[in-house]
């Protein structure tokens, strides 16, 4: 992998499109490329652009206080550009295992509203593909691909834990950091997402089981159909079948003590007509048809009232039949209405206590009202019916017939009384008017047996009447519920004939029906509701699964990324640092360095007491310890600024000869450099540039005598930057100026 080519336009100091070509020197060698120029020309700017262009955001590396910066912002005699744009072109010719493309181009862009885009091979795409793409082409982005102007120091300033990061990155750690990275973040949506999933789950799970009451309802109503017919040919039918009967029955017991009635009443007339007779032949004392005259008014008083009492008789018999009617004491409709209150109210309480905040006071509440509720809902069920009580057999009516039973015992009293006075007077009479007074007792029995027949008469009207009651409210019953079964009634008790116990068959019947109410009272929407919340179930069932999957197995991508860090993080280090040893020891001619991993600290638990950090933890930082040889000091911060500078070099170098990067740049690393280190670093550089690319911007001859390529960056009269090939004979000058 190396980089091709770099394209500028509008970027910084480049206002015009610029483009820099950069070639491997040979089939052997990546080579180096410098880049020299007068101070401000812009050589530096080219370093923030490859930085840019790789996805840096940091205003401070890149040498800006805001984004805009980034754009030129025009000269004197140049307008400022409306964009920045940096293309650069890396040559995939390491056949690298993660990328199968031969070139990679990637292009960022930034317009002055802000409006900033990415691009890979033209594409477009986001900041987190260009890092992870980079990450996989092993270029360090942030840290060691492009070292600028204080950089290199910045290492040995830096604190162990940037450290450590500055040398993870060297490590090739940063595409399995940014794919546990990646890892974590997908687990946190995971198991927020579960946790969602879960939450909805809990909350749909009642509704769902409510639905699912409802619709098996729906799904009995067929049965329950042909149940209600079947029961209801069978009562009415049955029932039809009995009333009729009774009613025959007591038709029939009125006309035969009708019938017989009349023909006493005729007899009494005949005999009437014959005591009339004998008594102008015989005529009686004037005492004795006083008696005969009372006796007369007794039985026509005792007629009216048994009349009177046989009407009352009926009219009390009704009412206790109408009374004695099942009524419910409240109507089916708030009778479905209360318990399908209760079953919402129980919905909410089986929601308040499957939720994960579920309030104690609240579900508490929730059961107190239930049980009020279902309480008052009992009492008012227990309670008798009000028409029942309306319908109770008027007092009036009770009184009125005991009255009359008590008028018809005095007059029995008054009959017999007169009767025995008859009774006594025939005697002294006897013999006298003994035909007579035969013919007299005669026509009592007759009267009496009449009145007998007339009484029966009576009962079975009374019986009648009741039945005929029964049938009335029967064939109320019968419009309310089963009209239809009107025309073929007659049919349906033929069939039914005489059926015991045909009254049992009713509470089963209000029971088929209200259940027939209950379902009709089910919204006809839920079966199509019960589908979506049944379907939205399971998807989130499923959800719930998958996401368990996902995040068991983002667990084990995890602990394998830790794994695989921790151990290429152990293997680069221990190779590193002998490298650095080595390098240093070289540069300084002696002395001594070494990298030291520093362990975590241990962490205060919720007590406040300190727990050491595990075993296998990995080390929170990496200091460096260096000695120049004949001094004893050892940290870095006594060392003089070459020194410095020296040690730094030691550093990346050992970083460049354990994990070569493809391309470094290098912005005036050198400049601290006396000019035997000078030569030293240019030495070092010449080496690693078999395995490495290197772009470097320097102002040092040993530096530019080492490169194969020179571009010259000056300021155009427009106040731009230029590009300027070099021409060899310059480059040959500066190299024999460099080793003179
Ligand atoms: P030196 O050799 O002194 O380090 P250099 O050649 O590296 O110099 P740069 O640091 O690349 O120079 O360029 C700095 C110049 O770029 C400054 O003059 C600065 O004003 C100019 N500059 C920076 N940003 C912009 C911009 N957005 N528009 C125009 N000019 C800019």
């Amino acid at each position: 992998m190396y980089l091709r080519r770099l394209e500028l336009q509008g970027f910084k100091t480049f206002a015009t499109k610029t483009v820099l070509e950069f070639a491997p020197e040979d089939s052997k060698r990546r080579g180096i490329t410098g880049v020299v120029g007068p101070n401000g020309s812009g050589k530096s700017n080219i370093a923030d652009a490859i930085r840019w262009v790789m996805g840096e955001q940091s205003m401070k590396l890149l040498r800006g206080k805001k984004s805009e910066d980034m754009i030129f912002s025009g000269s004197e005699k140049k307008s400022r550009s409306g964009f920045a744009e940096v293309t650069m072109t890396l040559v995939n010719d390491a056949k690298h295992s993660e990328i199968d493309m031969p070139e990679i181009v990637v292009t960022r862009r930034l317009y002055r509203d802000g409006k900033s885009e990415f691009e890979i091979n033209r594409r477009a795409a986001k900041l987190g593909d260009v890092t992870l793409l980079l990450a996989q082409a092993g270029i360090g982005q942030r840290t060691y691909s492009v070292i600028g102007q204080g950089m290199v120091d910045a290492v040995l300033s830096a604190g162990p834990a940037e450290r450590k990061e500055f040398f993870d990155e060297a490590a090739g750690l940063r595409p399995y950091q940014l794919k546990r990275h990646q890892s974590i973040t997908k687990l946190q949506t995971s198991r927020e997402r579960l946790a969602q999933a879960e939450a909805l789950l809990r909350e749909i799970a009642p509704r769902l089981s409510s639905l699912q009451r409802q619709v098996k309802r729906l799904e009995q109503r067929d049965e329950l159909e042909k149940e209600k017919q079947e029961l209801e040919e069978r009562y009415f039918g049955g029932m039809w079948h009995e009333i009729w009967a009774h009613l025959t029955n007591a038709q029939t017991k009125v006309d035969q003590a009708r019938t017989q009635e009349k023909e006493l009443l005729d007899q009494a007339a005949k005999l009437e007509t014959e005591f009339a007779a004998m008594e102008q032949a015989v005529p009686p004392s004037k005492a004795f048809e006083g008696l005969r005259q009372q006796l007369d008014t007794i039985a026509e008083e005792r007629a009216a009232l048994r009349e009177e009492q046989a009407k009352l008789q009926a009219r009390v018999e009704m009412e206790k039949a109408q009374a004695t009617q099942p009524k419910s004491p409240l109507s089916l409709g708030s009778i479905i209405q209360t318990v399908e209150g209760t079953q919402q109210q129980l919905d909410e309480l089986w929601m308040a206590v499957n939720k994960e905040d579920a309030n104690l006071e609240r579900i508490k509440a929730l059961i107190h009202k239930i049980h009020t509720a279902h309480q008052e809902f009992t009492k008012k069920l227990q309670e008798p019916a009000p028409e029942a009580k309306s319908k109770e057999v008027d007092p009036k009516l009770l009184q009125g017939l005991e009255s009359i039973t008590s008028k018809l015992k005095a007059i029995g009293e008054r009959s017999k009384v007169v009767q025995q006075e008859i009774d006594d007077w025939d005697k002294k009479e006897a013999g006298k008017r003994t035909h007579l007074f035969e013919t007299q007792r005669k026509l009592n029995e007759t009267r009496e047996t009449a009145r007998q027949a007339e009484h029966r008469a009576s009962q079975a009207a009374v019986e009648m009447a009741r039945w005929e009651t029964k049938r009335d409210s029967f064939l109320s019953e019968l419009k309310t519920y089963a009209p239809q079964l009107e025309a073929e009634l007659n049919h349906l008790a033929q069939r039914a004939g005489d059926v015991q116990g045909v009254a049992e068959l009713q509470p089963r019947l209000h029971r088929v029906r209200s259940q027939l109410e209950w379902i009709g009272n089910i919204d006809p929407a839920t079966q199509k509701e019960y589908e979506e919340t049944k379907e939205r179930f399971e998807f989130l069932n499923n959800q719930v699964e998958d996401l368990r999957g996902a995040i068991q197995g983002l667990d084990t991508v995890i602990k394998e990324l830790d794994e695989t860090i921790r151990v290429r993080s152990e293997e680069s280090f221990h190779t590193l640092n002998s490298a650095f040893s080595k390098t240093f020891k070289t540069l300084f001619g002696g002395g001594e360095a070494k990298l030291i991993q520093v362990p975590p600290e241990p962490t205060v638990d919720e007590e406040g007491n300190l727990v050491p950090p595990p075993a296998d933890a990995p080390p929170a930082g990496i200091d460096i310890q260096a000695t120049p040889p004949g001094k004893r000091l050892k940290a870095i911060a006594l060392l003089s600024g070459g020194e410095r500078a020296l040690t730094s070099i030691a550093l990346i170098s050992a970083i460049m000869a354990t994990n070569p990067s493809p391309f470094i740049v290098l912005d005036e690393v050198d400049a601290a450099l006396d000019e035997l280190n000078s030569r030293k670093f240019a030495e070092i550089i010449h080496d690693h540039a078999v395995n490495t690319q290197f772009i470097i911007v320097t102002h040092n001859r040993a530096t530019m005598h080492q490169c194969s390529v020179l571009y010259g960056v000056t300021m155009g009269e427009e106040g731009g930057s230029k590009i300027l090939s070099v021409k060899l004979e310059e480059l040959e000058k500066l190299r024999s100026a460099a080793t003179s």
